[in-house]
């Protein structure tokens, strides 16, 4: 028997539509490129999207097609997004900080039909357009006083594109599980993959982001995400936060410390997120300047294992609740979070960092398990770890064109490629990327657990460990450490440090010090290149076993 509820397709142009008719004067305040702090709200982001798709369809754009952004996190982006998957059209985002033959490879791949671009991305464009000969053009998002000299072809000047529009326009009415969103994985081996997100996986996901033991964002809150749009989704953040009418701060092309703190404290921010790096600037310039954060109420850290003293520093010193966030481009992005559960709100502060420390808990539409290497599930026991595998209807079955193959088992699980140990109560602990792990002596050390608490030390500012070749071990760890500014550190104590901290079995053989350690696009630590520089760098254990 089949139910008798109404058949209401969950499109992402749904969100707009609700943002525009209850929280219609809900700010959105931007960081533009152009310099000044620019407001608006969300019956303007509607009006202005409806235009944008109006003017794509005069360019001729339709449900299907697929059109770039090349965006900063700014209001301007968001109506392009909603402009675009309301036309039924695919919203593909560039990532700028990947190496041109990888962006040039992605938009090909993709067939983007036109591309929108803040003009901070002008030499980054200039420096590929050669090689896309399938792009109509680039759509400069600014007005004609801004536009700047280019040697572009095509190129066409937002405001003037959208200004004749009166918008006056119906969304596409599609089918729910039709594409609308786009972004490659940065494709540390191999070709990017694109990730084609559907308008119902995207609104299903704003909804567990907007879960109240995730991030649980309300019409009251201000939250600023500093997360790119343009990198999995900004978390979601730019259809959860209309969803529910919430306050929108958008940071543009400003992420140093400075530049954070000012808008939190101009625009009295609840709720934040970001990757750890941008948190080391934050609590660096308040360290610095002595100042407070009165308003946050949380922030989130993920992209990265968020290290044990910036879980403390935010929640001893700032008073700010701490939600470390594990997740995927393949899972739209959010995989788990870590708010405490009930019960634990009575522990001691050390016993709740304790729990902070891990990944979190994984939200409904998120299954979870982890396996050994035969597919068998292990424990949840907090000791176990194994394959970290996830099922949901906001994760990946397929890459872009069929990339990869088959990327999921016959129970339908895909592997996220990560290790990882689960405890009884359901939180996750990342323990490394298995293509990271360290086997030494038929067991595994985790180098994320190592780094995080080398980057405790008050002299150090980034920690990588990677495993070294060892005749009778296999391989044994070698720590790698970038010194603060200013600061000599020496090996031994470095070691010191750890002692104690970690099973004396995981110390690493050897401590080098670098000046800087390799990142990717999304900002992590390449362990591929790292393992490349040490490839011939031999422990002193070695030399001293034979
Ligand atoms: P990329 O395109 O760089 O692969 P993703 O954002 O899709 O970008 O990367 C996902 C991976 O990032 C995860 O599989 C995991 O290894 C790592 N990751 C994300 N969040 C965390 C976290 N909180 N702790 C540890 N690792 C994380």
């Amino acid at each position: 028997m089949q139910g008798l509820m109404q058949s209401w397709p969950l499109r992402v142009s749904n969100i707009i539509d609700h943002a525009n008719n209850f929280h219609g004067d809900r700010e959105i305040v931007t960081r533009s490129v152009e310099g000044p702090i620019v407001r608006t709200t969300y019956a303007q982001i509607h009006l202005r999207a409806r235009k944008v798709a109006q003017a794509l369809a005069r360019l001729g754009i339709g449900e299907g097609d697929v059109v770039a952004t090349m965006c900063w996190n700014n209001a301007r982006h968001m109506e392009v997004w909603y402009g675009i998957m309301g036309l039924g059209a695919v919203c593909h985002t560039l990532n700028p900080r990947l190496f041109p033959e990888q962006l040039s490879y992605i938009a090909n791949h993709a067939e983007d039909k036109y591309i929108f671009l803040d003009t901070t991305f002008v030499p980054v464009l200039e420096a590929i357009e050669d090689t896309l000969p399938k792009v109509r053009g680039f759509v400069f998002m600014t007005d004609r006083a801004h536009m700047p000299a280019t040697k572009l072809k095509n190129v066409i000047c937002y405001e003037e594109l959208i200004g004749p529009e009166d918008g006056d326009f119906r969304w596409a009415q599609v089918d729910e599980n039709t594409a609308c969103g786009l972004c490659y994985t940065s494709g540390t081996t191999g070709n990017p993959k694109g990730v084609l997100y559907s308008h119902r996986s995207n609104v299903l996901h704003a909804m567990a982001v907007n879960n109240g033991d995730a991030l649980g964002m309300r019409s009251v809150d201000s939250m600023l995400p500093v997360v790119p749009m343009f990198h999995a989704n900004a978390w979601g953040i730019t259809f959860a936060a209309p969803a529910v009418g919430a306050k929108l701060v958008m940071p543009g092309a400003k992420m140093d410390g400075e530049s954070i703190y000012e808008l939190l404290d101009t625009e009295k921010v609840t709720a934040t997120a970001a990757v750890p790096t941008v948190w080391l600037m934050l609590l660096h310039y308040l360290e610095a300047t002595g100042k407070q954060l009165p308003y946050l109420d949380r922030v989130v850290i993920g992209g990265s294992a968020a290290p044990r003293y910036m879980v403390e520093a935010f929640e001893r010193n700032y008073g700010v609740k701490v939600f470390h966030a594990w997740g995927m481009t393949e899972m739209s992005p959010l995989g788990s979070l870590g708010s405490l559960k009930g019960g634990m709100e009575d522990w001691p502060l050390e016993k709740q960092i304790d729990v902070k420390v891990k990944q979190g808990r994984a939200p409904f539409t998120v299954e979870m398990k982890i396996t050994d290497d035969e597919g068998r599930s292990l424990p949840h026991d907090g000791k176990a770890f194994g394959h970290l595998k996830v099922r949901g209807p906001a994760i990946a079955r397929s890459y872009m064109k069929g990339e990869g193959g088959n990327i999921l088992d016959e129970e339908g699980w895909f592997d996220t490629g990560d290790i990882a140990t689960l405890d009884s109560y359901g939180y996750m602990q990342i323990t490394d990327r298995a293509k990271d792990v360290i086997k030494s002596g038929g067991e595994w050390i985790s180098s994320i657990e190592i780094e995080n608490i080398a980057v405790g030390h008050p002299k150090v500012t980034e920690a990588a460990v990677i495993g070294i070749f060892h005749p009778k071990w296999d391989e044994r760890p070698l720590l790698i450490v970038v010194p603060k500014e200013g600061e000599t550190v020496t090996r031994e104590e470095i070691l010191a440090y750890l002692e104690g901290k970690i099973a004396k079995w995981w110390t690493p053989d050897d401590v080098v010090f670098i000046e800087e350690i390799p990142h990717t696009a999304t900002g992590k630590i390449q362990k591929l290149t790292l393992r490349e520089i040490f490839r011939d760098y031999r422990l002193p254990s070695v030399d001293a076993a034979e």
